[in-house]
């Protein structure tokens, strides 16, 4: 699939997927990962995130994540060592946006892998003649073993062992890798 539209895909998504923002308190320390200014600074800081999360501000100090939901299928993106005074505080932040776009392409290349593996699926096997490796004549035969052969192929085969001709819709079945019955029924 076309960049183009990979990208009008990325772009539907982040506008018409459900996209949720989620947020759990960060395992990393917060000395030493929440500010690298100067001492004062990082000190100031990280008092003020400890008093933050004490209130009750989880946004404090988290790992957020946006997970982009479309139709049962799902891709999300983290960011840790989060440190905002609110869910609208992040929001309001580049890094949401980011996410967003980053899940939402990784969503993308998701469908369209599925798209591609659909229409793997239906695109018709190549049938061969069992009847020579180099023969490459259109198969209009079957035997009573399930082997497929040519017209000419085949009409040598019946002298051996039970093979008849194959109607248009099994071929089609049997290029779809269903199997057959090599009675017919009537
Ligand atoms: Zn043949």
């Amino acid at each position: 699939m076309s960049e183009l539209l990979r990208n009008s895909l990325i772009a539907a998504l982040s506008k018409r997927a459900e996209i949720k923002l989620t947020c759990e308190p960060e395992t990393e320390a917060i000395e030493g990962n929440a500010s690298a200014i100067g001492p004062k600074e990082d000190a100031e800081t990280n008092q003020w995130i400890r008093d933050q999360l004490n209130a009750g501000n989880e946004w404090a100090w988290c790992v957020a994540t946006v997970t982009v939901n479309y139709k049962g299928f799902s891709a999300f993106d983290t960011l840790g060592a989060c440190s905002y005074k609110s869910e609208d505080d992040f929001r309001k932040d580049g890094y949401f946006t980011d996410m967003v776009n980053q899940a939402s392409a990784e969503l993308a290349d998701k469908l369209i892998a599925a798209s591609t593996a659909i229409t793997e699926l239906l695109t018709p096997m190549k049938l061969e003649c069992a009847g020579g490796d180099t023969c490459t004549k259109v198969i209009t035969h079957i035997d009573h073993k399930g082997w497929t052969y040519c017209t000419s192929h085949g009409k040598q085969r019946q002298i051996y062992v039970p093979c008849r001709k194959l109607t248009a819709t099994e071929i089609a079945k049997l290029e779809c890798g269903e199997t057959i019955p090599y009675r017919r029924k009537r």
